[in-house]
């Protein structure tokens, strides 16, 4: 009897998983043909006939007429209906829970925020509920198919667990099974993680298969992909750059060492140091009383002594670290997220040049700096999340399974 009912269990999950297989190729080269798709997956063509049937039916794909460009008949290609589904996303922010209502093709519809007054376990909860449920019945309407958690931290996508977080008393919360009673799947993940992946599906790294995003705000961070795939470990988080140490005997950093990477470059570590030197007597068109990154990374596009020397250090720091990840990953470009890149005229040529000091010359050669094209800390890594639910088949599965 088990024997019998594994074997269904196999023959249903490899059914999925060609549906999901089918769907995911429509999504990223569609509009394609029936034809093609099968020459793709490598499946037979009544497999993806009866695929695409039912794909169809649940209003997921639709098809459309493509002129030949060798005239004659139109062919029939499928493509992916990316604005009749709807879901929220929520980012869980240090002081602030952002929430906006997305659909597929990661149009935003809707945003609003709300601060976090209490940070343990139950507040974080109850806030991220009323935030979902004020949008559920501001929209009542709008089909939802799931919901997007992203956030600092160390998060495992796959338990729904959150393993640790810089900002909230929120350590061991298994998150999907604290909001099963909305009654839609839940799935969390790193917020640089998921926007490394939005860069990939939407942002500065389409067709680019193997590169890495740098997010520098309060803390420091990357999400690596490599051969279009996004890495993360099994139950173990990876990317946690900003506490790879730079100075042993430096300051001393939340995750209890000294001198990690984000103790020496991050916003509030490059403000520090702009006032020390202020203090010190340096001249400066930067005032310690008003100052912000904005005005700092103003300042160093200018010249400034002050703002042009701590570039040159932060540069020098970030890039070791990011030489490491080139020598590992080599990836084909780099991606930056944050106020900091304001000075990327400045920063970028002297990071290169500290990368290329400390990297195989094959593999830093045609490396290239480039700004991300999100770069605020917005709701857009839930879309990811989101959509590697529908090509890795499970939120497919729920959706046809709903109706
Ligand atoms: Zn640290």
């Amino acid at each position: 009897m088990v024997k019998r009912s594994r074997q269904v269990t196999n023959h249903e999950q490899l059914k999925q998983v060609n549906a999901a297989l089918v769907y995911q190729l429509i999504d990223q080269n569609g509009p394609i043909s029936r034809v093609r798709i099968a020459q793709q997956s490598a499946l037979a063509p009544a497999s993806v006939t009866n695929i695409t049937r039912q794909l169809l039916a649940h209003n997921l794909i639709s098809e459309v007429e493509q002129q030949a460009s060798t005239g004659g008949r139109p062919a029939i290609s499928l493509t992916t209906n990316q604005r009749n589904f709807y879901f929220i996303s929520c980012r869980l922010g240090r002081d602030m829970i952002q929430a906006s209502l997305m659909d597929l093709s990661g149009q935003i519809h809707h945003v609003q925020q709300t601060p976090i007054e209490s940070h343990d376990t139950q507040g974080i909860v109850d806030t991220l509920r009323d935030e979902i449920c004020q949008i559920r019945t501001q929209y009542a309407t709008h089909k939802l198919i799931a919901i997007a958690i992203t956030m600092a931290g160390l998060v495992d996508p796959t338990s729904g667990m959150i393993h640790y977080s810089p900002n909230h008393k929120i350590a061991g919360l298994k998150l999907s099974s604290a909001l099963k009673d909305l009654a839609l799947p839940v799935y969390i993940g790193n917020d640089i993680r998921a926007r490394a992946l939005s860069e990939y599906y939407l942002g500065e790294a389409k067709q680019c298969d193997d590169f890495i995003l740098i997010s520098i705000h309060h803390g420091v961070g990357a999400g690596i992909i490599t051969d279009g795939q996004l890495l993360l470990g099994k139950h173990r988080p990876i990317g946690e750059i900003g506490h790879i140490q730079i100075d042993p005997f430096g300051q001393r950093c939340h995750c209890g060492s000294f001198g990690c990477l984000e103790t020496v470059v991050s916003n509030q570590a490059l403000l520090e140091q702009t006032k020390e030197l202020l203090q010190r007597g340096h001249q400066s068109v930067l005032s310690a009383e008003h100052l912000t990154i904005e005005r700092f990374c103003h300042a160093a596009l200018q010249g400034d002594a002050v703002a042009t020397h701590l570039i040159r250090q932060a540069a020098q720091y970030l890039g070791r670290v990011l030489g490491m990840l080139v020598n590992v990953f080599n990836p084909e470009k780099i991606l930056f997220a944050g106020e900091m890149i304001q000075t990327a005229p400045v920063l970028f040529p002297l990071l290169l040049e500290q990368i290329q000091r400390q990297t195989l010359p094959s593999f830093a050669g045609d490396l290239r700096l480039e700004q991300a094209r999100f770069q605020q800390q917005d709701t857009i890594g839930g879309y990811a999340l989101i959509k590697r639910a529908l090509h890795e088949s499970n939120l497919l599965q729920q959706i046809m399974a709903d109706e």
